[in-house]
């Protein structure tokens, strides 16, 4: 990640501006219904003496028309509305930054937490595709990561803590309502059409939350949303892995990164604890467990490149090798480079030539645009703005310090 966002009122055009006020809101205590999945909706409103069709109704007041305040609902009755009123909430996490790209990029910075809190990003990238107009939104799971990939900022700052599953959909929520704020209740819709669980955090660590906005994105009272569009990426939590198999039909894609244990070792430490070849097979379980009519027809192997480290002809011909069993989509992305950062991003040559090595062995083989650069919004590079808190960052930065002075004396 690079330069840290600007918090200042100055030299901020219209759209891109510090909000310092909660969207919504709140009350101490109140139940935050915005989180909840269908099921708990329905026993939320069965344990308050209601019928549970009443669940569905709520459902999509918050997130079809993107309602906060119960007096709008008008199919509910009013005594209904005034007991919600008082015990409960539909609270998104407060926006502290907001930032428009005039290449359509947007990016929002949440505070999530009491008091100061603790801050996550969410970035969504606009792009055509054969099907059309597509807004992909790259959500959070967690504030910081506790498996300290070595190419990752996130990694970096260590693991802080996880998001409620209020937190996580209100990503969604909060980037869908800022296309319908100003449009009229009845005439608003959905906007964002992919979401991408690549923000901050592992979200097969913060399994259970994660879990329950996956069901409301694909939930038809909530975002209806198409489960090939919404992915899970993760470094490769084997065993949960084959638990999300059998709880959600979603895309899966995975941080491989690199083509034999040795360095994965290196670059995706988890790989000690799951390597390759266990990684592949809980890959392979996850696109057996449906039939074609699921999302699970292919799993998306990310790579990114590193300058010299990982993007070798060699490394390609292991990669064809490692993935000759797995039905896969290989994504090449241009290493994002951070301060401190170990590494240089791969020629533009050396990315083309590996990809040529995939895509003549038959695989589909694209590279990564990196969008948004004037706002900071790549992918990987959701940190920068989040002030290092831990430990395992403060090690990070003296570890630098004392390569930088071996360098230093040596030349
Ligand atoms: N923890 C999950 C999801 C978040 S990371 C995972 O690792 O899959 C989202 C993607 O961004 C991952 O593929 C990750 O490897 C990649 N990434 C992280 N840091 C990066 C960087 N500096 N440049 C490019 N991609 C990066
Ligand atoms: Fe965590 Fe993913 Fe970054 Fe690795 S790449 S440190 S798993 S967020």
């Amino acid at each position: 990640m690079s330069s840290a966002v600007v918090v200042s009122s100055e030299n901020l055009d219209e759209k891109q501006q510090s909000v310092s006020t909660p969207v919504v809101q709140s009350v101490d205590k109140k139940v935050n219904l915005l989180g909840m999945s269908r099921p708990e909706l329905e026993k939320f409103f069965e344990d308050l003496g209601e019928k549970k069709f009443r669940a569905g109704q709520v459902m999509k007041w918050m997130h079809q028309f993107f309602v906060t305040d119960f007096a709008e609902m008008s199919n509910i009755s009013g005594k209904l509305r005034e007991k919600l009123e008082k015990i409960c909430e539909i609270k998104a996490p407060e926006v502290v930054h907001r930032n428009y790209s005039k290449d359509g990029t947007r990016k929002w910075v949440f505070r999530v937490g009491d008091g100061e809190g603790s801050l996550v990003e969410t970035v969504l990238i606009p792009a055509e595709d054969k099907t059309g107009a597509r807004k992909t939104l790259c959500i959070s799971s967690q504030v910081g990561c506790a498996l300290d990939c070595s190419f990752c900022s996130t990694g970096k700052q260590g693991f802080q803590r996880d998001l409620s599953p209020a937190e996580i959909i209100g990503q969604l929520w909060m980037a869908n309502y800022s296309y319908m704020e100003d449009v009229p209740v009845a005439e608003r819709e959905r906007t964002v059409t992919n979401v991408v669980m690549m923000g901050m955090g592992e979200p097969l660590l913060n399994y259970d939350a994660v879990l329950s906005s996956m069901q409301l994105m694909l939930d038809d009272f909530a975002y209806g949303m198409s489960k090939r569009r919404v992915t899970l990426s993760t470094s490769g939590v084997v065993p949960k892995i084959d638990q999300l198999a059998q709880d959600i039909d979603v895309a899966l894609a995975i941080s491989l990164h690199a083509p034999n244990d040795e360095l994965r070792n290196e670059l995706v430490p988890i790989n000690k604890k799951y390597p390759l070849q266990q990684l592949i097979a809980a890959c392979q379980r996850y696109l057996a467990k449906d039939g074609n009519e699921s999302s699970r027809r292919h799993v998306t192997i990310e790579y990114v490149m590193l300058d010299g480290v990982n993007d070798k002809p060699e490394h390609a011909q292991q990669l064809l090798k490692l993935l000759k069993n797995l039905p896969s989509k290989i994504n090449l992305i241009p290493f994002n480079p951070f301060p401190h950062a170990p590494y240089g991003r791969s020629s533009r040559n050396r990315i083309i030539a590996f990809q040529k090595t995939l895509s003549d062995a038959g695989f589909v083989c694209t590279i990564r645009q990196t969008r948004g650069d004037d706002i900071d919004a790549a992918c990987g590079q959701l940190v920068g703005q989040v002030a290092d808190r831990t430990r395992r960052a403060e090690q990070w930065k003296k570890k630098v310090a004392q390569q930088q002075e071996i360098l230093r004396t040596q030349g």
